[in-house]
């Protein structure tokens, strides 16, 4: 499964939810050129690496895919996990952004693909602006892409509304149990 959507929305809450929650789905763990925020672990939440090991990764094949986000650092899904995930049987997960949710649809189109949107275009400037961790510049950036990324949600298999995020995730890990849910009529 690869949960993506706009900047913000909360995929990173999502995924940490589901990590928390319920171990028994393999989350991959990006490796990614930018710095370790406070209390983020290598090896846990990312691997953070140098570019030049990250321009090695790229260039010897060791990504499922890569994408350079919000302009500022590079992310990556290591190939190797997932593809023992997925041999084990295991549910697995990526929580990944658009552009390389849709490399990730090329190379394994039989993933299950995500789409988490915000309750509303106003919450998600609200998040945006109330998580504190950009300068308005990059604030600007950001909102760029969610905009264009909400218009994404078309080429998704489900969307699921992060209102609440105990709520939404659970909703993912029953999507992840059964894709295709009977529908009441
Ligand atoms: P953050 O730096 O806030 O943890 O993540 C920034 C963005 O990078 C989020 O939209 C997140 O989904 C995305 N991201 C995290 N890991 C990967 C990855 O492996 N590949 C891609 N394409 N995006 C990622």
């Amino acid at each position: 499964m690869v949960l993506a959507g706009p900047t913000a929305v909360g995929k990173g809450t999502v995924a940490a939810y589901v990590r928390e929650h319920h171990p028994e789905i393999w989350l991959s763990v990006s490796a990614t050129t930018r710095r370790p925020r406070p209390g983020e672990v290598h090896g846990e939440h990312y691997f953070f690496v140098d570019d030049d090991e990250f321009a090695r990764l790229e260039h010897e094949g060791e990504l499922l895919e890569s994408a350079v986000v919000h302009g500022r650092a590079s992310y990556g899904t290591p190939r190797a996990p997932v593809l023992r995930a997925l041999a084990q049987g295991r549910p697995a997960m990526l929580e990944i952004d658009l552009q390389g949710a849709r490399q990730v649809r090329a190379s394994l189109p039989d993933a299950y693909f995500v789409f988490l949107a915000p309750p509303s275009w106003e919450e998600l400037v609200h998040r945006l602006v109330g998580r504190g961790t950009e300068t308005p510049q990059e604030r600007e950036a950001r909102l760029a892409t969610a905009r264009t990324e909400l218009a994404a949600a078309d080429e998704f298999d489900a969307t699921i509304v992060n209102d609440d995020v105990a709520r939404a995730a659970e909703e993912l890990v029953s999507l992840m149990v059964d894709p295709h849910p009977a529908k009441d009529s």
